[in-house]
């Protein structure tokens, strides 16, 4: 089962590369396209184009939009291939399947791309990157973004906890997380910064989805996240832009856990992936049906206190990459716990979440009618 999670961003994409090919029989027009990031060659946004004679429905499977968490992604990309691809009608079902939207991310184990990009704010539909979007966020500057080297775990803790507190009560409980996530344009060290302009594997992605709503009638993407959510099931979630509630969609899947990602349920998010792509169907190709959820495979879990633990690593982990550390210990800590928000070590974990993986394709496909 550790053998489905790879080790390297190497390792995960020399098998894509390698298994696509046991694809090609059944879909013998597949052909494979690669995007090698500039000023950094060897590393590339690789995809698999597996078309069908009629182009009725396209499945898309993507990882790795924020680096770190490809790791468990390509887990579930491969289970995807070895175990859902062949169930599928080649006559009218193409698959489009996407490794490492952020390569240089998933080869630095970090979040965001080469530009302290997090490509998952950087979908901005009308081209605004609007600096005001999230005036909380400009108020909690300095718990959020502390300008100094980073101290160990421990000795980070209280003075971060006391930020929070005091933050807490201006400008209130809840709105820390909100500001936090929301992301923003206007702080370009800061976390959750969402950037100033497409990036280069946003423009990719866009190209890839303009071809793929003129080609197909029906479009189904899933994306792969981790790090929110409870820690013992993994979470579908769809952008608020979808019609159908999550309490339908869980009742259709039949899977417990679908939230939309709003303030209210999941968090919200300017400028994310998915909504993208039901915008500009919206905007060109209002015939065609979209359905674009995430997967978010959650790890240290939905309580209060692992709400601030994530917080608190993100600050941390932003704060190393800018700022730099105290100490070598420190360092290590912070690198630490940042592997186990986003790739957790225990087998249990690893297991439920293939699971969890395994049991919302059956139910998301079949309801769709895409499964044989
Ligand atoms: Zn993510």
């Amino acid at each position: 089962m550790d053998s489905l999670f790879p080790e390297t961003y190497e390792a995960s994409r020399a098998r894509f590369l390698r298994e696509v090919e046991l694809l090609r029989p059944k879909w013998d027009s597949s052909r494979l396209e690669t995007y090698p990031l500039k000023n950094c060659p060897d590393l590339s946004i690789d995809w698999l184009w597996a078309e069908p004679r009629l182009r009725e429905n396209l499945v898309v499977i993507s990882t790795a939009e924020h680096g770190m968490e490809g790791y468990v992604g390509s887990a579930m990309l491969k289970v995807f291939m070895d175990d859902f691809a062949s169930r599928m009608n080649p006559e009218k079902t193409g698959l489009l399947l996407l490794h490492a939207i952020n390569p240089w991310g998933m080869k630095n184990r970090l979040r965001v791309n080469p530009e302290h990009v997090d490509l998952n704010r950087n979908f901005v539909f009308d081209g605004r990157y609007s600096p005001a979007i999230n005036p909380d966020y400009d108020l909690l500057m300095e718990l959020l973004n502390p300008s100094r080297p980073v101290g160990a775990l421990g000795a980070e803790t209280i003075p971060f906890l006391a930020k929070v507190l005091k933050n807490m009560i201006y400008p209130g409980k809840g709105r820390i997380q909100a500001a936090a996530l929301l992301g923003q344009h206007r702080h370009p060290r800061g976390i959750y910064f969402g950037g100033t302009e497409p990036q280069q594997e946003t423009l990719v992605l866009m190209r890839l989805y303009r071809t793929a709503l003129a080609r197909y009638q029906n479009f189904f993407q899933i994306d792969m996240h981790t790090g929110y959510g409870p820690r013992d099931q993994m979470t579908v979630i769809v952008p608020p832009v979808d019609p159908t509630t999550s309490t339908e969609l869980s009742r259709k899947f039949n899977y417990p856990l679908v939230q939309k990602i709003d303030k209210d349920e999941f968090y919200a998010i300017s400028g994310d992936m998915g909504a993208y792509v039901y915008r500009l169907r919206d905007a060109e190709f209002p015939g065609k049906d979209v359905f674009a959820c995430g997967f978010e495979f959650g790890t240290f879990g939905d309580s209060l206190a692992a709400l601030i633990r994530s917080l608190r690593i993100t600050v941390l982990e932003n704060q190393l990459r800018h700022h730099g550390a105290s100490s070598p210990q420190a360092k290590k800590e912070i690198r630490e716990e940042y592997e186990a928000l986003f790739l957790p070590a225990e087998s249990v974990w690893r297991e439920k979440a293939l699971a969890d993986c395994r049991q919302a394709f059956e139910g998301i496909f079949s309801s769709y009618g895409l499964l044989q």
